[in-house]
């Protein structure tokens, strides 16, 4: 397992990594809940602090939340049920008490992993909206026949949009994809390419603009 162990205390931080690599795992550690926020990317399961230097951990698995679903064990100190609750409600697959024992936090890890349904299908490969086709194997994309040159960023807009035509897309989604990071200042970044886009596809009306939230292909 790949796993992301958020945590500033280098005792209890060293001590899972060593114990998580000694069991054959890869382990991480990240000092800051903004450490997840950029680079959560890629890991099977996170093992999150709720008492951050930069956060508190229940705000940091809120704005995880907003764009990813990896399963996220709380560790932490606070005992008391009424942050247990708060911390399963707000996103968390389980939630252990520090000390940790190590077997019973990595089969708690297994255990929420186990639970999770499994990946959908893979998305359509050819999407067809009116006279727009886009051919994402290819990384092509077509209006009225006519091959369109799209930048990379473009494209993966597209990529993003189409993935569900007709549904919407939240911006976080969108910067937090194609950027990596949906909580630094890419949101501007995001406003050129879709200008980009929208110019070069010609087509007023395929990517509408849901205010306060973000875009939707088609429909
Ligand atoms: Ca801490």
């Amino acid at each position: 397992m790949r796993l992301a162990v958020v945590e500033d205390d280098d005792g209890v931080g060293d001590a899972l990594v060593e114990a998580f690599t000694a069991r054959g795992h890869h382990a991480d550690r990240m000092r800051r809940g903004a450490d997840l926020l950029t680079a959560h990317r890629g890991y099977d399961a996170v093992v999150l602090d709720l008492g951050l230097p930069d956060a508190d951990g229940l705000h940091i698995l809120r704005q995880l939340r907003e764009v990813s679903s990896v399963p996220v064990v709380i560790l932490t100190a606070r005992s008391d049920e009424r942050s247990i609750v708060r911390g399963l409600r707000g996103g968390a697959d389980d939630y252990v008490v520090k000390p940790p024992r190590i077997a019973e936090l990595l089969a708690r890890i297994e255990n929420v992993l186990g639970r999770r349904p499994e990946i959908a299908a893979p998305p359509a490969r050819i999407v067809q909206t009116e006279d727009v086709r886009v051919d994402l194997a290819a990384r092509r994309v077509e209006v009225a026949g006519v091959e369109i040159a799209l930048t990379t960023k473009e494209f993966e807009l597209v990529e993003a949009l189409t993935e569900r035509p007709g549904a919407a897309v939240s911006r976080q989604q969108l910067m937090d994809r194609i950027w990596g990071d949906a909580f630094v200042a890419v949101s501007r970044s995001l406003d050129v390419h879709m200008t980009g886009l929208r110019a070069k596809l010609n087509r007023p009306g395929l990517i509408t603009t849901i205010r306060g939230y973000g875009y939707r292909w088609g429909d």
